[in-house]
C-alpha cells in the first residue's frame, strides 16, 4: 500500500462508492457529536490527507474491548476505518501470525515511523521482569515501548490499559500496570470502560484518523466529548432520584416501577461515561435500563472500591446536574480523589507532534 495515499483513495479502491463515502462522514460526525458542516470539513480532510496506520496491541487483558468494538451499531465505520484503511496490526484478528506477524511491526515503522496510532488494548504487567505476558518470545512491556517510540500517539482502551483494572486489584500479583505508567512521552487518550462503548472507540479512532489530533481531554486524559458528564447527569431515572424514590432491593414495588437505583449500589453519580445518553448494543439499552445500578466501571480504581452494592456515600449529588469531572474532582475530592489523582492535566497535540499542557 502507497505510505502517501488518502483515505479517501483507499476507499474506492476497496469499492467503497461516493454515497457511501458522504454517508460514513455524515455518520461519523453524528457520532463526534459535531456542529452542521463537519461532515463535509471530515469529507475534505479525508480526500487530502494521507492515511493514518493504527498499530494494536494486546497486553493482559480478556479482549472485551475488541468483542466491543466489532459489534459496533456503525460497521461502516469499523470496517472502513480499520478493516480496510487503516488496521495495520491485530494480533487477535490479523490473518499472519508468527514471524510473519511481527515483521508487520518493523514494516510499519520502517514506513510511517513517527506517523502511525498505537492502540493499546490490556496493560503491561512489570513483576518478573514482565514474564507475565510473553508475546513473540518477549515480554510485552518491551514489544509496547518499542512500538510507543515510534508512533504519533496511543489509545489506552478500556480500563485495564487506562486504569490497571481487575488484574491490578489488590494484591495484584503481576503488577499489572496502566500504559501512562510507563510511557511518558507520547500522548495519551484514554478510552475507559470495561469495555469502552463501540460507538465511543469508534468516534474516537475516528476522530484521530481524520483530525490528526487529540480530541480534547479531561484532566484524566479522556475525552471530554464522551466522558464530559456523569451517567447520572441524564439517567432517565433520574427524577425517581431527585424525588427520593429509590429501589430498595431487587423486586420490589420501586424496582418494578423503575425508581432510582442509588440505594442498590448504583455509581451512576460518580462515573463518567456515555452510557446514559449512548446506549450499548446499538443504543438499545444499559445496565440501568435494565434495572441494575451502574458499576462504575470506567472509573480508576473501581474494582478496589468495595461492594458494588453499597451506594455511594459522601457526595453531593443533588444539583450538580451537568457537573463535570473537573468540578465533581475539586468538591468531592474525598471520594473520587483516586480518580481524578491520577494522569498528568490535559493535553492538547497538534498533529501528534507537538504536545503543550493546558
Ligand atoms: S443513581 Fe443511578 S439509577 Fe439513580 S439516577 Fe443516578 S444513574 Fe440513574
Ligand atoms: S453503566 Fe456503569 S458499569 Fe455499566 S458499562 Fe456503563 S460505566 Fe460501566
Amino acid at each position: 500500500m502507497d505510505g502517501n495515499e488518502t483515505f479517501y483513495t483507499v476507499m474506492r479502491r476497496h469499492g467503497i462508492s461516493r454515497r457511501s463515502f458522504l454517508k460514513f462522514c455524515a455518520v461519523t460526525a453524528a457520532t463526534l457529536g459535531l456542529p452542521p458542516g463537519a461532515a463535509t470539513k471530515i469529507a475534505e480532510a479525508l480526500e487530502s490527507q494521507p492515511r493514518t496506520p493504527v498499530i494494536w496491541l494486546h497486553g493482559l487483558e480478556c479482549t472485551c474491548c475488541s468483542e466491543s468494538f466489532i459489534r459496533s451499531a456503525h460497521p461502516l465505520a469499523k470496517d472502513v476505518v480499520l478493516s480496510m484503511i487503516s488496521l495495520d496490526y491485530d494480533d487477535t484478528i490479523m490473518a499472519a501470525a508468527g514471524d510473519q506477524a511481527e515483521e508487520i511491526l518493523e514494516q510499519t515503522i520502517a514506513k510511517y515511523d513517527g506517523r502511525y496510532i498505537l492502540a493499546c488494548e490490556g496493560n503491561p504487567p512489570l513483576g518478573n521482569d514482565g514474564m507475565y505476558c510473553i508475546q513473540a518470545g518477549r515480554p510485552y512491556l518491551e514489544k509496547l515501548r518499542h512500538m510507543a517510540d515510534h508512533c504519533q500517539a496511543i489509545i489506552a482502551w478500556g480500563s485495564c490499559a487506562s486504569w490497571g483494572c481487575v488484574q491490578a486489584a489488590k494484591p495484584n500479583p503481576t503488577h499489572a500496570v496502566p500504559i501512562h505508567q510507563v510511557i511518558h512521552d507520547k500522548p495519551i487518550v484514554k478510552v475507559p470502560g470495561c469495555p469502552p462503548i463501540a460507538e465511543v472507540m469508534t468516534g474516537v479512532i475516528t476522530y484521530l484518523v481524520t483530525f490528526g489530533r487529540l480530541p480534547e481531554l479531561d484532566r484524566q486524559g479522556r475525552p471530554l466529548m464522551f466522558y464530559g458528564q456523569r451517567l447520572h447527569d441524564k439517567c432517565y431515572r433520574r427524577p425517581h432520584f431527585d424525588a427520593g424514590q429509590y429501589v430498595e432491593k431487587f423486586d420490589d414495588e420501586g424496582a418494578r416501577k423503575g425508581y432510582c437505583l442509588y440505594k442498590m449500589g448504583c455509581k451512576g453519580p460518580t462515573t463518567y461515561n456515555a452510557c446514559s445518553t449512548i446506549g450499548w448494543n446499538g443504543g438499545v439499552s444499559w445496565p440501568v435500563g435494565s434495572g441494575h445500578g451502574c458499576l462504575g466501571c470506567a472509573e480508576d480504581n473501581f474494582w478496589d472500591k468495595g461492594s458494588f452494592y453499597a451506594p455511594v456515600t459522601n457526595l453531593e449529588v443533588t444539583g450538580q446536574v451537568e457537573a463535570t469531572a473537573d468540578r465533581i474532582g475539586k468538591t468531592a475530592a474525598g471520594v473520587v480523589g483516586a480518580a481524578v489523582a491520577v494522569h498528568a492535566a490535559a493535553t492538547v497535540v497538534s498533529r501528534f507532534g507537538k504536545q503543550e499542557e493546558n
